[in-house]
């Protein structure tokens, strides 16, 4: 079964094949690693291991907090204004398609947030261009890197005197960038990096000098940083199955995880581009190389397709419910032989319907 879906998605099966084994026994103790004490020496050796990793991964220096954090993307939404939009300063959020709206609105119960650019007139379906002239008064640019429901992601990133935030959620360790540009980075778990349940935060120890002090213990991430993510007790198998992800992504390494990405986006585009009967709505400066979005103009012909998909065991390709259409999703666990098998299953849908 080929799994295209956008998350919880489809990890690189030595991972998952990893992990099984380590439900039953870690490393020969006879302990299952999910009931391994969150403060005991193993699980401080995986949490260090998978700090030393994102920072190699990201190429960053010790000026970097590593977090873990619980409550998915949308707890980052609330926090990220809560510990740095107080005494009345002003954030900004690019608006560039639904993630980033709901980050805005959740933003806005904790003050002023203005919203620079956004592609909503447009549909999401381009990016929105980012201002050059950023005000120094503001307390932070949030971008959103990958809009996973519509299928856009930014390839350059603002040279930027406020602090830079990102939710890179899912597009994280699909490609190399600058990591060091940005000031405090966010991801779900559930896509690039390991199962859901936990969110990796990096952010630069000069931001947390400017966190608000009124913050409780689990939301703070300056208490987050001085507790090593322990403030309370982390979803430890969560956490493992990232640093598996980690090793994972390593060995491969970032350059070549780039490459991949590439070619597999550049094989469903280039179909895409010439089909008769599948359209993709993104102009190509804004396509993403994780979730490709497209569609048919015709309703049922779409169902039929989905049905037809499913019987070739091609699963989680149906667009989100507010989009319609398609979208699959391309992160580090799909390889180009699961894209050519599913171009072929799309290409002889293709020739059968248009013979009528
Ligand atoms: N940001 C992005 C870019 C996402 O794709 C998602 C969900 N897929 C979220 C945030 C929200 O994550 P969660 O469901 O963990 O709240």
């Amino acid at each position: 079964m080929l799994n295209f879906g956008a998350g919880p998605a489809r990890l690189p099966l030595e991972v998952t094949r990893q992990l099984s084994k380590d439900i039953i026994d870690y490393l020969q103790t006879g302990l299952s690693v999910i009931e391994l004490p969150h403060r005991g020496e193993a699980f401080a050796k995986i949490l260090s291991e998978a700090n030393a990793l994102v920072k190699k991964l990201m190429n960053l220096s010790d000026d970097y907090e590593v977090l873990w954090m619980q409550g998915g993307g949308r707890m980052q939404f609330a926090i990220l204004p809560m510990n740095f939009l107080h005494s009345g300063g002003t954030a900004a959020y690019i608006d560039s398609g639904h993630w980033a709206s709901e980050a805005i609105r959740y933003a806005r119960h904790y003050g002023n947030v203005v919203v620079p650019a956004s592609s909503k007139d447009q549909q999401y379906r381009i990016l929105p261009v980012i201002p050059r002239e950023i005000p120094e008064e503001w307390a932070y640019l949030h971008i959103t890197t990958n809009n996973t429901i519509y299928g856009t992601q930014f390839h350059d990133f603002p040279d930027c005197p406020v602090p830079l935030v990102a939710d890179m959620s899912s597009d994280i360790f699909s490609r190399q960038i600058e990591f060091s540009r940005f000031d405090l980075i966010y991801a779900v778990a559930q896509k690039n990096l390991g199962i859901a349940g936990v969110t990796l935060v990096v952010v630069k120890k000069s931001m947390l000098q400017h966190a608000a002090d009124n913050v409780p213990g689990i939301l703070s991430y300056r208490e987050m940083a001085a507790k090593n993510s322990l403030v309370n007790t982390p979803p430890v198998f969560a956490i493992y199955s990232c640093l598996l992800t980690l090793r994972w992504t390593d060995s491969i390494g970032l350059d070549n995880l780039d490459k991949r990405s590439r070619n597999k986006a550049a094989l469903l585009y280039a179909f895409l581009d010439e089909s008769r009967l599948f359209t993709c709505p993104v102009p190509f400066a804004s396509r993403s190389q994780m979730n490709v979005c497209f569609q048919m103009d015709n309703e049922q012909a779409t169902r039929n397709f989905l049905d037809y998909a499913a019987k070739a065991g091609i699963q989680g390709i149906g667009g989100h419910r507010s989009t319609g259409g398609f979208r699959v999703s391309l992160y580090n666990g799909i390889t180009e032989s699961d894209v050519v098998q599913l171009t072929d299953v799309m290409r002889k849908f293709e020739l059968q319907y248009l013979k009528g």
